[in-house]
Formats: C-alpha cells, structure tokens, sequence
C-alpha cells in the first residue's frame, strides 16, 4: 500500500494519508521537500520517517481514512 504525507509549511504541519483517501489529489501538484506539498512513500515506516525530517511542529494521522 502507498502512504501519502502532505507537507503544509504555513501552517507548519504534516499529515499522513493512506492511498486511497479521498484529500489525496488525483493529479500531482507541484511539491517541493522544502516549501511542501504531497508526496507518496511505498510502505508506511519510510512516509513516517519523510514525516519526522519535515520537521513541522504538528504530525497528524488523517482522521478520514485513519493511516
Ligand atoms: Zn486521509
């Protein structure tokens, strides 16, 4: 299964999402590491290890598909 995380730097959060939720954009959007946006892992430990180096104050689990 694929893991998502969205990177909000104005908000100074992140959240992870599982593949098939319905935030996850269809289409990909421009994201940058560093300024933000989505972007998609293979396996659950790499997405919450890309979560920790975001280095966003709040890291949250999605409360609509619960990753
Ligand atoms: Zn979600």
């Amino acid at each position: 299964m694929t893991y998502w995380i969205h990177i909000a730097r104005s908000i100074d959060r992140v959240t992870l999402h599982r593949d098939r939720c319905s935030e996850v954009p269809s289409h990909s959007t421009s994201s940058d590491f560093w300024e933000g946006g989505w972007f998609d892992y293979p396996d659950k430990e790499r997405a919450l290890r890309a979560m920790e180096q975001a280095g966003t104050n709040a890291q949250r689990h999605c409360p609509l598909c619960k990753p």
